[in-house]
């Protein structure tokens, strides 16, 4: 029964997120003006806006002038059905659920405004790594971030026990309990790690390709991936993402000849990696850092 529900609320909120999808990029409001056919201004009735049932009863068509409405609303409605119910069974319902609800609605809508405006909106890119770092005060970042950076060498153990026990003496720590503070500061590396490898691949490819690859847009959103995942997972979700960008990129090449001057939407590859690691990402850390 809960699992029921928790299916029916993820399709609310997709067809929610298909609003933010189609508006954020272009700067309007989610709120107003109500959702209307793009082609005939006809508003879409309540009974008419009810999550992927409605579409299959219209058979894809607006009531009023009959115009075919884009696939892409069923099927974000569903995935973010499919990925609420999934984390619900993956986590129980906890403050983790919850905050892998918000990510991954983020993910979604990034990942269809890059695939329809080639655009990552501040909306939820900014918001989304506010998000991520309040949320690492009340559910764990628990990849030990900051442990990891300890262990690399001796300078930097002397800098983090430093700047961590002064950090728990201090009203903050006082305030919010040195555990969380360790998971706001893992949250913080993992926000600086997954912006600062983007900024720096995008300058790579600059200087090799004399073109730009990667926009402001795929680095805040790897911030804010960071911020909920913390340093490991992060790391992995970029490298998950190139290996599917590359494999689909590949595939297309034999598909659609040599010169695809289509470029991929690599924040897409990006939050897919991101949601299937928000769900799997534990037993897959557990296997490369045992
Ligand atoms: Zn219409």
């Amino acid at each position: 029964m809960i699992n029921l529900f928790t299916f029916i609320l993820g399709t609310v909120i997709g067809s929610f997120l298909n609003v933010c999808i189609l508006r954020w990029p272009q700067d309007q409001s989610v709120v107003k003006p109500r959702s209307h056919c793009p082609q005939c201004g006809a508003l879409i009735k309540a009974y008419d806006n009810v999550p992927i049932l409605s579409y299959l009863i219209l058979k894809g068509r607006c009531r009023a002038c009959g115009t075919s409405i884009s696939v892409m609303y069923p099927v974000v409605e569903l995935l973010t059905g499919l990925f609420f119910l999934l984390c619900g069974l993956r986590f129980g319902y906890t403050l983790e659920t919850l905050k892998y609800f918000v990510l991954g609605s983020g993910l979604i809508v990034l990942i269809f405004s890059d695939i329809k405006f080639r655009l990552l909106p501040d909306q939820v890119t900014i918001y989304g790594t506010l998000m991520g770092l309040f949320l690492s005060l009340k559910v764990w970042v628990g990849d030990d971030s900051i442990r990891f950076l300890i262990s690399l060498n001796q300078h930097a153990q002397i800098f983090f026990e430093r700047t961590a026990r002064s950090l728990a003496d201090s009203w903050a720590g006082n305030y919010l309990g040195s555990e969380s503070l360790y998971s706001l500061l893992g949250s913080l590396c993992g926000a600086l790690f997954g912006g600062g490898i983007l900024f720096l691949l995008g300058e790579l490819y600059y200087l090799l390709r004399k073109e730009e690859g990667l926009g402001m847009g795929d680095i805040k959103m790897m911030g804010m991936v960071g911020a909920f995942f913390g340093l490991k997972l992060t790391f992995v979700t970029i490298m998950l993402g190139s290996l599917l960008g590359s494999v689909i990129g590949v595939i297309g090449m034999l598909f659609f000849g040599r010169d695809m001057k289509y470029q991929l939407p690599f924040g897409t590859f990006l939050g897919i990696a991101a949601l299937i690691l928000a769900l799997a990402g534990g037993p897959i850390l557990h296997f490369l850092f045992p």
